[in-house]
């Protein structure tokens, strides 16, 4: 018996008042993870009561349960091999694609980093309410406010510190910019443009917005709120014919990626599936919105929901199936908040060391958040992690709809406007501001699709390739895997592929 490994999972379930009887062998168990074991023992037991001890009968039960699952999902070896007389049009198509990339140059992480990325945010988005809207002389400095007298009408615009319900029933918020705090109250009475409570319960914290109002005593009175927002446009349309396919959320490693039916998507792009032959062929980008890999350590007892344990091995067999994927076609991947790199955004682009032999032309990492132009298309991609922030504070948000929460995100020009809704760098420019109006507006993480144009941008959330989780189940969110959405360019439009039911 090997006594050290034995002591090990003795210490390990001790935590969790579990003894371990005398006369456990753990010859059996090979090259599985100790801790793999302890974490399903802790499974099996923890509905028992009174005194909990681990017998080597249970135990070798459980050694077979984990050496089945450790076994690969599907067969590693599949290969899948183009039809020999699918002659894709986008083959023929010359790629053509630039890649912008936030820049986080000086992020140091103390106090004055802080001061300085919120500056940065100020300043860019204050910017894009100036050119748009027409505040005209009313625009003023907060530190300004206090020269004027009672009824005077001004307009600031500030991040957003704090919003409170008074003791009357108004809602007030704390706007500042650089030159100090505002007090300004949302009346629950109802003004000539009807009651701005409905407006001020949109307001989150640490956004830049404008509020037009009157000044009474210390405070504004509001009558209206602007977010930078973005103008009404033409939906862009390209001179060339191809698609784009949207993924995201493959989480391989996990026991739920639905390996099988990404297969079937990749003999679809091979041209060995039926269905939408014309639509396959036209292919000629995929991007990949993030948590690409399931990870390893990213929630509590995240081992029980693994098939591949090893992290370089997760990214192992992605990169075989993405290997399998035609080699005309351009590959975008970013990182998620499962991914292998730092969880704070932006976030840079997977490492080689974790996808170390694999150097396809046709693949390429991106950072998250990142612009894709494409044949003068731009998409923005990014992987959605604030969207859960999103839907938590504005009323009428869900995960059922999650295109209605990026186009919230739009609006206020930012693609993580709640400060510690998720980890952000404190970089010198604030890198997450939407800057520049995309045609095309990605992202994933939510794991449902969702389609929406707003103001001519197309809002895609391209949902997942896993199945639902117990988490989503406790959850009530309701997932919709392998349904495939592409964009095609002759029409402008999307179209979902169910990758669900063999087509
Ligand atoms: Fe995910
Ligand atoms: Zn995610």
């Amino acid at each position: 018996m090997d006594t050290n490994k034995a002591k090990e999972l003795a210490a390990q379930l001790a935590g969790a008042d579990i003894l371990v009887a005398s006369d456990i062998d753990l010859s059996n168990a090979g090259s599985i993870d100790i801790s793999l074991i302890s974490s399903k023992v802790i499974d099996t037991y923890k509905d028992r009561q009174g005194l909990k001890i681990l017998d080597n009968a249970t135990l070798q039960e459980i050694i077979s349960e984990l050496s089945k699952e450790k076994a690969p999902i599907s067969n590693p070896e599949v290969e899948v091999i183009r039809k020999p007389d699918f002659e894709p049009v986008a083959k023929e198509l010359e790629a053509q694609y630039t890649i912008s990339t936030p820049n986080v140059e000086g992020s140091e992480g103390n106090v004055d980093s802080f001061v300085s990325y919120f500056r940065s945010r100020l300043e860019q988005i204050r910017h894009i309410i100036e050119a748009r809207s027409n505040l005209s002389g009313l625009l003023r400095s907060i530190d300004e406010l206090k020269n004027y007298m009672d009824g005077r009408e001004v307009a600031i615009v500030g991040i957003v510190n704090e919003k409170v319900t008074t003791k009357a029933g108004n809602v007030m918020v704390f706007i500042e910019d650089e030159t100090g705090t505002a007090r300004v109250i949302f009346s629950r009475y109802p003004s000539r443009q009807g009651s701005l409570l409905g407006e001020a319960e949109k307001i989150i914290n640490d956004e830049v917005l404008a509020v037009k109002g009157k000044i009474s005593g210390q405070f504004v009175i509001a009558n209206e709120v602007l977010w930078p927002d973005v103008p009404i446009k033409e939906r862009k349309q390209s001179g060339e014919k191809f698609a784009i396919a949207f993924l995201s959320d493959l989480h391989v490693g996990s026991k739920l990626f639905m390996e099988d039916n990404f297969l079937h998507f990749v003999n679809w792009l091979n041209g060995n599936v039926e269905g939408r032959k014309d639509l396959a062929g036209k292919v000629k980008y995929i991007i990949i919105n993030g948590d690409v890999a399931d990870g390893i350590g990213v929630y509590p007892s995240q081992e029980r929901d693994l098939a591949i344990p090893d992290i370089f091995m997760q990214y192992k067999r992605l990169m075989e199936l993405v290997e399998m994927i035609p080699d005309y076609i351009h590959v975008f991947m970013l990182p998620g908040n499962h991914d292998a790199v730092q969880r704070a955004e932006p976030q840079p682009q997977l490492g080689s060391e974790i996808i170390n032999d694999y150097n396809m032309d046709n693949v390429h990492m991106l950072p998250n958040p990142s612009y894709i132009t494409l044949h003068g298309i731009e998409v923005l991609a990014y992987h959605g992690t604030s969207l859960d922030s999103i839907i938590a504070t504005i009323p009428g948000m869900s995960y059922a709809n999650p295109e209605k929460a990026m186009i919230e995100l739009l609006k206020r020009r930012h693609l993580s406007p709640i400060y510690g809704g998720n980890i952000i760098v404190p970089s010198k420019h604030d890198a997450l501001t939407i800057d520049k109006i995309p045609d095309i507006l990605t992202m994933g993480h939510i794991h449902k699709n969702g389609i929406a144009n707003y103001h001519g941008v197309e809002i895609v959330n391209s949902g997942t390739w896993q199945a639902r989780t117990e988490f989503q189940i406790k959850q009530g969110h309701i997932p919709t895997p392998c349904l495939l959405p592409v964009y095609d360019s002759e029409n402008g439009t999307f179209v979902q592929i169910d990758f669900n039911v063999k087509l």
